[in-house]
């Protein structure tokens, strides 16, 4: 883990395209964190306790100063496991107001006894679900909320619900850096899961309006060119949404339409195999609800 940096104070630490595991302690998406005058503002929590140790070690080789908040993207178990150790350290946990739904559901219950079980000894008993002691977007879940430390103004859009409900971004005006949680994937297929690619696609483009001079992902490297790099991530959800609404319109069987469906534009990316058929399958139930 080695911290890269991409503006004055600004950093993050790029995860590796794979499956989280035993072997990669669940290093697989991003974090990042920005060192201001009175304390470090840290992007994501990584995937678990002892890779935020490992983060939190490589902080403080460039600053002495504690870490005062850590803003999670979206309630994901590869950006969050490690929330437990920033919150000992004595930051406060910020998070939009609808991750409340996920940390409530058996789904986040359930994920965290399989990644006990996948991510052993790295995830274990002791690692728990930490939920903000800072919620933004309470009372309008659009609004955007100015988080300022040390002279360094942090503006958090929410951005939901695309990726998932409680999608955040955290832009740094004054940096040009926006920390873009899984909005954007880079050098990997993108994670669907329960998304609305609908809404995802729409916010791809509200991230294109700050203007951002360094975009970096949930997942993959540092992008200085957004408008290039974030349409990966827009086609395939395009892409997606095509081929199965077309499918679900016409009621064909999913098994059918993902066997006909030419995936030859993603089928060498990484994640491929884990991850395109259940993309598919989300999408065209999706789909299928969005039908008129
Ligand atoms: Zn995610």
């Amino acid at each position: 883990m080695k911290p890269l940096q991409v503006a004055s104070g600004a950093y993050f630490v790029q995860g590796l395209s794979e499956l989280g595991s035993g072997a990669n302690q669940n290093f697989i998406s991003n974090a990042g964190f920005v060192i201001t005058d009175d304390g470090v503002v840290v992007v994501d929590a990584l995937g678990s306790p002892e890779l935020a140790r490992r983060l939190l070690q490589e902080i403080s080789k460039l600053t002495a100063l504690p870490v005062k908040y850590v803003i999670v993207t979206h309630y994901h178990a590869d950006h969050i496991y490690g929330l437990q150790v920033f919150k000992e350290a004595g930051a406060t946990v910020v998070a939009h107001a609808l991750a409340h739904e996920y940390l409530g559901s058996d789904a986040a219950q359930q994920r965290l006894q399989s990644s006990r079980r996948d991510i052993a000894p790295w995830v274990d008993a002791n690692t728990r679900l930490v939920p903000p002691d800072m919620w933004v977007g309470q009372s309008d879940p659009r609004a955007d909320t100015i988080l300022r430390l040390g002279g360094t103004e942090f503006l958090l859009r929410p951005v939901g619900p695309s990726h998932t409900p409680e999608d955040l971004v955290v832009h740094v005006p004054s940096l040009g850096v926006l920390f873009a949680g899984d909005l954007l994937f880079r050098g990997r297929l993108p994670f669907v899961g329960q998304a609305d690619s609908g809404g995802w696609i729409r916010a791809l483009n509200r991230l294109l309006a700050l203007q951002p001079k360094v975009v970096v992902p949930g997942h993959g490297a540092a992008s200085t060119e957004p408008v290039a790099d974030l349409a990966l991530t827009r086609d395939y959800l395009q892409y997606l949404r095509d081929r199965m609404g077309e499918g679900a319109r016409n009621m064909d069987p999913f098994d059918e339409v993902y066997r006909r469906t030419d995936w030859s534009r993603y089928s060498a990316m990484p994640l491929f195999e884990a991850a395109n058929r259940m993309n598919a399958y989300n999408t065209y139930l999706l789909m299928e609800r969005e039908a008129p």
